[in-house]
């Protein structure tokens, strides 16, 4: 199968490079014209240049690992926003429809609004924050409206062992401070981008029609960002990692003591049971990711 790859340097789409390789082969693209091959387009918001890239590439899977990511910013650039996360996946959708394509999608935990505390399900009713998780939304919608063959998977707390990351910044904080405030009244599942890029290979490889659709890729139990915080440094404290701030002086606060030009739903719980039984895989808990993350961030220095 031919895949071409889009957003190839963020964090899921760096790891999907990895991750589809065995599949076939892999056009990856980034938003720069001048490192991709052949000079094509990979920029989402040159819709011309897409459809381009589309037509020469023939793929039999389009891969959209590209995002408007930066939420709080979406705030105040919606136009380019709505762009990147809507317009384009929209167009993608469109062309894979008529190439009798699958279209591979990333969506969020911030389609919905935060409330209750119940693992929000596929099918429940969305109700985005701002304009990042609504201009996602409106992607899901025009790729669902397009008729294409997909996959769009929702996950939470992305983080990559590649470039920065929360644990690592609590971390860095850590060996600075004595003690940290975090938010605590926010929950969801830190994810990491491997088990994002190795399911999306397991899922691809196997997909049939009648499984296209939405599901909920997240890793297993949930926490909050203060409890996370003091995971990540009690494991990096057992591995030798000197710090001053230690698991107990790490103090959690409400967020609105941390406020933002985006609010942030306080219930980002995916229930990922849709995903696990149609394609036959266990979800790890998120511990596993996370403690590997730090145990190469502490050797590596
Ligand atoms: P990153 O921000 O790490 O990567 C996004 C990539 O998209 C970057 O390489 C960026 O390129 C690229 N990009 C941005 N604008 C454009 C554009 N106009 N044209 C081409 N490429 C562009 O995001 P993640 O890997 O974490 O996110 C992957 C998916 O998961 C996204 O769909 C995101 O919405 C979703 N998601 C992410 C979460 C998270 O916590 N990060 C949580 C839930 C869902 P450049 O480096 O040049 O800016």
């Amino acid at each position: 199968m031919t895949i071409l790859l889009l957003g190839a340097d963020g964090q899921v789409g760096w790891e999907l490079r990895r991750a589809l390789a065995p599949l076939g082969p892999v056009l990856a693209l980034t938003r720069d014209k001048a490192r991709n091959p052949g000079g094509l387009a990979g920029n989402l918001e040159d819709l011309d240049g897409l459809r381009e890239t589309v037509a020469v590439v023939v793929p039999e899977w389009i891969v959209n690992a590209a995002a408007y990511t930066a939420v709080d910013k979406a705030e105040s650039d919606r136009e380019r926003a709505q762009v990147v996360n809507a317009d384009a996946p929209g167009l993608l959708g469109d062309l894979a429809a008529q190439h009798g394509a699958w279209l591979v999608h990333y969506s969020t935990d911030y389609v919905f609004d935060g409330s209750g505390t119940t693992p929000w399900r596929e099918d429940d009713a969305t109700g985005p924050l701002g304009i990042y998780g609504a201009t996602k939304l409106a992607g899901e919608d025009a790729i669902r409206a397009s008729g294409c063959k997909h996959l769009n998977f929702r996950t939470s707390w992305v983080y990559a062992a590649r470039g920065g990351n929360f644990a690592k910044t609590m971390l860095r904080l850590a060996a600075e401070r004595d003690s940290l405030n975090v938010v605590e009244d926010q929950v969801g599942a830190p994810t990491g981008a491997e088990l994002i890029a190795d399911v999306t290979a397991h899922t691809m490889r196997i997909a049939a029609k009648a499984q296209s659709g939405t599901y909920n890729l997240a890793a297993a139990d949930f926490t909050d960002w203060a409890s996370y915080a003091r995971f990540a440094i009690s494991e990096a404290r057992d591995l030798g990692f000197a710090t001053r701030a230690t698991p107990e002086t790490v103090r959690g606060i409400p967020s609105t003591a941390y406020p933002t030009p985006a609010a942030r739903p306080l219930n980002s719980r995916l229930d990922t049971g849709k995903l696990q039984a149609a394609f036959g895989l266990t979800l790890p808990d998120w511990r596993i990711g996370v403690r590997r993350m730090i145990a190469e961030h502490v050797a590596c220095g």
